[in-house]
């Protein structure tokens, strides 16, 4: 049973399921007290949260749009509340579809970069002013944009922004001993990556990496738990590509 009482606290956004719901099970694990972001899979948020407290872990579900800022605002406020202030924050939300640049619309352009860089700018404004110093931000890039597969352009264009972010807020944060990483997966098996691709696509993505399979949430939770525990203590700024040696 890990000592509820005085674990550090972390928030995983977009922990429901897929990658997300992976790394709250392991933080939780690794002893710390895990807020179950989401925000519409309110049933297998809390299903994640009742699995977390039967295994001894201090669990909350917290319902939050992370593109909008009071949300955000707010999920922070129930944090502290009901856990105490924050030590790590990984910003895992995040959203994916594949189109041609020529064939984007205006509404998934607007909703691509609302979610992933709207969102993660979001939290890390928070973060500024509300984490505790010593802490741990992971933000979530993608392979993808080493990669730069036709139909990717806006998703990688998020990233990228991103990735922009973590390399200028970990020296924003000079002096407070807060390090701000990014882990880049690779092509991995959760509903985001695939949800409208044919059996004949995935085996094509799964053979790519010379590890030749897809990644597992779990392959990326133990990378954030690297990144958020003892031992990354001197990794900052960095982007960490997790993704069995495809680039
Ligand atoms: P996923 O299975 O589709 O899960 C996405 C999670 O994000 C869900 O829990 C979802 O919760 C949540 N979410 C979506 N919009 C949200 C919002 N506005 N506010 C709060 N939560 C929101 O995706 P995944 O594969 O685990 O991806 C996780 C991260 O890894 C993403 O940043 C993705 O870009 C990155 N990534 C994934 C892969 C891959 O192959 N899987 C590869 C590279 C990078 P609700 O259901 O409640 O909306």
């Amino acid at each position: 049973m890990n000592n509820v009482k005085n674990a550090q606290v972390a928030i995983v956004t977009g922990a429901s399921r897929g990658i997300g719901a992976a790394i709250a099970r392991r933080l939780a694990s690794d002893g710390f007290a895990v807020v179950v972001n989401y925000a519409a899979s309110s049933k297998e948020a809390d299903a994640l949260v009742a699995e977390l407290k039967a295994e001894g872990a201090a669990a909350i579900a917290v319902k939050a749009d992370v593109s909008n800022a009071d949300d955000v605002r707010r999920m922070f406020d129930a944090t502290e509340q009901q856990l105490g202030r924050v030590d790590v924050l990984v910003n895992n939300a995040g959203i994916l579809k594949t189109v041609p640049l020529a064939d984007t619309s205006d509404a998934y352009f607007a909703q691509a970069f609302d979610i992933n860089v709207r969102g993660t700018f979001n939290t890390l404004r928070e973060a500024a002013t509300r984490m505790n110093d010593g802490g741990r931000i992971v933000n979530f890039s993608s392979t993808t944009l080493a990669l730069n597969m036709p139909g990717y352009s806006v998703y990688n264009a998020t990233k990228a922004a991103v990735e922009s972010f973590t390399h200028v807020f970990a020296k924003e944060l000079r002096g407070r001993n807060i390090t701000v990483n990014a882990v880049a997966p690779g092509p991995g098996a959760t509903s985001l990556f695939l949800d409208g691709k044919t059996e004949e696509q995935i085996q094509h993505f799964a053979k790519l990496p010379p590890l030749q399979r897809l990644g597992q949430p779990e392959d990326i939770a133990s990378v954030v738990a690297f990144l958020a525990g003892r031992d990354a203590g001197w990794v900052n700024g960095q982007v960490l590509r997790a993704n069995g040696g495809v680039a």
